[in-house]
């Protein structure tokens, strides 16, 4: 039988609810799969900073070093010291964030299927903000390798999908920067010359995305821009609540899931767990389970078509454990 050492950061506001639910998922999972998943609980977020001093342990960064792999949960207030941090500790650069409506959630149209390719390493987000008297300056970085690198993921992806890229930048404005970011991606295009290739600026984007949501296949965009998209095409598919995410490297892969502690239902017993379930059907995939992973989307498709135990953010009144359960009925079916 194969075993999967995976740390497990439960996190901050709903994270402990939607962390707990996907352990009975995958639990119940392992009863009829070949494989034990052995999790190493590790610190991480707003109330390890409050009792620790600290959002993010050395201990818990070096069990991640030795399992190779991460689940976490949302954090709050110290996101920037945890998945920031970790993004960068463990060149996680890509972040992958799938966006797929599904039948029976109130999505904008029912035939969406995207995958967000967002650069994870880079751009504002590497933090090199500075104060100069009363002002304020942000660097902005983007470099060759961080292009061709997400640039190389997202046409591969593209690949297994629908053989679609949009090129997501500002360059008409950020000439040098975003420049650099559409040329890269667009030389590495030519690596693929089965994939269809095309660009879009950021602001066109955010409107298609409304418009025509079905027409993207994969988008492949730097790190500030893919952060504000995925959270407008997850709402687009119906619910932050649904959306997973990836965060890969060449080592070390995290999954979460792309929302944050939710505080304002926290210990309400009302979160939507599916998030965090399919952020754990990417971590198996990620594994080399794929049929596991199969399994997880087929049961929340099911419940979610059949439309009787839903969460509030989608329309329900079903708590946490009540959707968790139907899930799990389904696994075991
Ligand atoms: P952050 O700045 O970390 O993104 P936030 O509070 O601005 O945090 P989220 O935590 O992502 O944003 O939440 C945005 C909204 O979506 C909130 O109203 C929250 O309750 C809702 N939400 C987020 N995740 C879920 C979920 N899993 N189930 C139900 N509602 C959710």
């Amino acid at each position: 039988m194969k075993k999967y050492k995976i740390a497990l950061m439960k996190g901050d506001g709903i994270g402990p609810e939607i962390t707990e639910a996907t352990l009975k998922v995958l639990s119940a999972l392992e009863e009829i799969s070949s494989f034990k998943l052995d999790f190493i609980e590790i610190e991480g977020g707003d109330e390890c900073l409050r009792r620790r001093g600290t959002a993010l342990p050395e201990e818990s960064i070096d069990i991640i070093r030795k399992t190779g792999v991460c689940l976490k949960g949302p954090v709050g207030e110290s996101a920037a010291d945890v998945i920031v941090k970790l993004r960068l500790l463990f060149d996680l650069y890509a972040n992958l964030r799938p966006a797929k409506s599904y039948p029976g959630v109130p999505a904008l149209r029912p035939d969406i299927d995207m995958l967000i390719v967002r650069e994870n390493t880079e751009d504002l987000y590497k933090g090199y903000e500075f104060n100069i008297g009363d002002d304020a300056i942000a660097l902005r970085v983007i470099t060759k390798k961080g292009c061709q690198r997400i640039a190389e993921m997202a046409f591969k992806y593209a690949m297994s999908r629908r053989k679609k890229v949009t090129i997501v930048h500002k360059a008409n404005v950020l000439r040098v920067t975003d420049g650099l970011f559409r040329n890269i991606c667009l030389e590495v295009s030519k690596k693929f010359p089965e994939v269809k290739c095309e660009e879009l600026y950021v602001d066109a984007t955010a409107m298609h995305l409304i418009r025509r949501p079905q027409d993207f296949d994969v988008i492949v965009t730097t790190n500030l821009f893919g952060d504000i998209l995925s959270d407008e095409a997850a709402q687009v598919c119906g619910s932050l609540g649904l959306a997973p995410g990836a965060n890969i490297g060449d080592k070390y892969a995290l999954f979460e899931p792309i929302h944050g502690s939710a505080p304002d239902i926290a210990g309400k017993k009302i979160a939507n767990p599916i998030s965090m379930i399919l952020s754990a059907k990417m971590m198996l995939e990620y594994l080399g389970e794929k049929e596991a992973g199969s399994i997880i989307e087929n049961a929340i498709t099911k419940v979610l078509s059949e439309g009787k135990v839903l969460t509030r953010d989608l329309g329900g009144n079903a708590t946490t454990d009540e959707i968790t359960k139907e899930i799990i009925k389904k696994i075991l079916k």
